[in-house]
């Protein structure tokens, strides 16, 4: 697989941002817990906020792998940063861009696009995870007037974002809605303490009687959110490779400058081949990622192979980041190296935009058919 030149050219400008904008930072961002709104500002004004946007509606134009390709280089850099610019334009701008009518798109679009604003998806409640369908979250129409009540949690940039794509119960089914920062009855009720990407926001909300637009037809909540993460699970097998490469960089270079027994240890084979799995893994994950968005550039169907990426790609991610702390020694351990940064971060790769089991299940009912479906795994509609 190849890239063209403007790929290229993008993914070296996301490499000098990472390096220069992000990277020297991201320690403090993690020890501090600090969302770097300034920093994603200035990322809006490079075009890093909306790549894959029409230039039309205030984006750089690019195509879906030229996304993935910043977005795994932004991961490597910092994941919490990856994470945030994921969700608001794979899960946030993309499925107004689809779903949205002229005047959604042509309002809400370009201030995200040109990252002035943020933007959300709200879908996973405190009952409803992998199982998004039991949702309790309600809305009530009154005519063309839409209200919400409701919570959801776990809400990725929830604290800072403008736009939120919320999805909710309408009678018997899910339908998906557009709220504004500030409308009535909206509120962020707490902030996420986490394991890991402490430099992303991940929040709770609160829904009483909010009015909110309608984001595609009634009852086409599922089929917007499902799509939707369909995209955004590439998105998130490429901050995969990102952070696993991170880990990669780092246990190579130490494991030629530290020296035992009179050597430096990349001259032990255990050692050396261990980064020689670590290096070949992140290939294949990477040619995994750029597959999958290949295919979606190419208005192909790409749900098996979004999964296949972000379960391969998870998986390096999570075992390896462990792995480069070995490697570091005790060392590795500390929070004087950024290897255990990288380990607290990469294993919510497992876990958002659907699990590992969920992604396995939406690639086993693809190989087998009905076979592969159980009951109880009909209501969880391949989340
Ligand atoms: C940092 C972070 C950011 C997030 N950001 C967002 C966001 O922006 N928007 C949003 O809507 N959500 C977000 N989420 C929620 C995330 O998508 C869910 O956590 C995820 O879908 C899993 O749901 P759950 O946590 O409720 O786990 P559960 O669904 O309760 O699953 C628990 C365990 O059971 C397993 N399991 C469940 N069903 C099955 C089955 N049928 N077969 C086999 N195993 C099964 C799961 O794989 C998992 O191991 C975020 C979560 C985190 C941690």
């Amino acid at each position: 697989m190849t890239l063209t030149d403007e790929q290229h050219a993008i993914r070296q400008m996301a490499r000098q941002v990472a390096d220069e904008l992000i990277a020297p930072h991201a320690a403090t961002w993690d020890r501090e817990h600090r969302f770097p709104a300034e920093t994603l500002r200035q990322l809006g004004e490079l075009g890093l906020l909306g790549i894959c946007i029409p230039s039309a509606h205030g984006g750089g134009g690019s195509d879906y792998l030229s996304y993935c390709l910043a977005l795994e280089e932004l991961s490597r850099a910092d994941a919490g940063l990856g994470t945030t610019v994921a969700v608001h334009i794979g899960a946030g701008q993309l499925p107004i861009l689809a779903h949205g009518t002229a005047e959604q798109v042509e309002r809400l679009i370009p201030p995200l696009a040109r990252g002035e604003e943020l933007a959300a998806f709200a879908l996973t409640e405190a009952g409803s995870g992998s199982d998004a369908g039991a949702m309790r979250t309600r809305a009530l129409a009154d005519g063309d007037a839409v209200a919400l009540s409701g919570t959801k949690q776990w809400i990725t940039n929830g604290s800072y974002a403008h736009t939120f794509n919320v999805f909710a119960r309408e009678e018997e089914r899910i339908s998906g809605f557009l709220v504004r920062r500030g409308a009535s009855g909206f509120a962020v009720t707490r902030e996420e303490e986490k394991l890991g990407q402490h430099s992303s926001s991940t929040a709770d909300l609160l829904f009483e009687d909010t009015p909110a637009e309608r984001l595609g037809p009634p009852g086409a909540g599922m089929r917007i959110a499902l799509s939707t993460l369909d995209g955004g699970r590439i998105g998130i097998a490429a901050q995969s490779v990102g952070i696993a490469q991170a880990a990669l960089d780092l246990a190579s270079s130490y494991a030629k400058e530290r020296n035992a027994f009179g050597r430096p240890i990349a001259g032990f084979q255990a050692i050396a081949h261990r980064l020689a799995d670590m290096q070949t893994e992140i290939e294949a994950g990477r040619a995994l990622v750029w597959r999958a968005a290949q295919l979606k550039d190419a208005g192909k169907p790409h749900t098996v192979e979004g999964a296949q990426a972000k379960l391969f790609a998870s998986r390096v991610a999570r075992h390896w980041t462990g792995e480069a702390i070995q490697v570091l020694g005790g060392y590795g351990y500390t929070k004087d190296s950024p290897a255990e940064r990288y380990f607290r971060d990469a294993k919510v790769t497992e876990i958002y935009e659907g699990t590992s089991e969920i992604q396995r299940i939406v690639i086993s009912r693809a190989l087998l058919g009905d076979a592969a479906s159980t009951r109880s795994e009909e209501g969880v509609r391949a989340r």
